[in-house]
């Protein structure tokens, strides 16, 4: 059984709610359903039930949160529990973005509890990493990549890995216009996929979806798309434009 086809739209901090409802309209209007693909959005936290409205009646979408808390439930003032995204419906959770490990000094060990609150409650991870551009030009991006993947992943099961979507993202490429070559991404894929392989099975590499994500965009969605071991992309800045989130999911070949 070939993997899935999987194109992400991480909104981040973005959008009202009238903005948000608009978008989720015109994305699931546009949307080809003939295609093999499953769409993910990541709305902001207050506008996801809104959105699943939006989306509930289409089989190929999905709605998940962008972050969800390391604590369970409690006096945690501002937190939002992987039990509250189950109780609305959530379906996905983002763990371990960039923008959270670099801006809420987020840890291996905070990212390990928040994923395990997420997969008891049959919520989906998808699973964020890369390494930064300093990181590249040293050279030390296998290794940096081996070591948050090893760190977090090390403490689940292989039955917990299906419930994984792993996402290479690298930092000097989120937000920057600047996006990994495909011959990059394809040797970080199939790298990444020796990883799971080391940790789990030849039989986990090959069946976890490794999306790609950092300046993915209409014009070079299908360039990395149809690279072996790229199963999709994780999208910020395009998956705000419908049009251009539509034109990703139909960049597969
Ligand atoms: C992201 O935030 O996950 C991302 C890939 O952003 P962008 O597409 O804007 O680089």
């Amino acid at each position: 059984m070939g993997r899935k086809k999987i194109v992400a739209g991480n909104w981040k901090m973005n959008t009202s709610l009238s903005e948000a409802i608009t978008l989720a309209t015109q994305i699931v209007e546009l949307s080809d359903n003939k295609l093999e693909v499953e769409k993910i959005l990541f709305p902001p936290f207050p506008f996801i039930t809104s959105v699943g409205q939006i989306t509930k009646d289409n089989l190929h979408f999905f709605i998940g949160a962008q972050n969800c808390s390391e604590y369970q439930n409690g006096a945690y003032t501002g937190e939002i529990s992987a039990s509250m995204l189950h109780s609305i419906g959530c379906s996905y959770v983002l763990i371990g973005h960039s923008e959270r490990r670099q801006y809420f000094n987020e840890t291996s060990e905070q990212l390990i509890l928040k994923m395990k609150n997420a997969l008891t409650l049959n919520i989906k991870v998808v699973f964020c990493f890369g390494e930064k551009l300093e990181q590249r030009k040293q050279n030390l991006h296998f290794n940096t990549v081996k070591q948050q993947l090893t760190e977090v992943l090390s403490v689940f099961s292989e039955n917990d890995l299906q419930n994984v979507i792993l996402a290479y993202e690298p930092v000097w490429a989120i937000g920057t216009g600047e996006t990994a070559t495909p011959e990059q991404a394809q040797e970080m894929h199939a790298y990444v996929r020796t990883v799971i392989t080391e940790i789990f099975s030849k039989q986990a590499a090959e069946n976890t979806s490794i999306l790609y994500g950092g300046s993915c965009n209409a014009q070079n969605a299908k360039q990395l798309f149809s690279c072996l071991d790229v199963d999709g992309g994780l999208i910020g800045g395009a998956s705000l434009k419908a049009q251009d989130f539509n034109t990703i999911c139909q960049s597969f070949n």
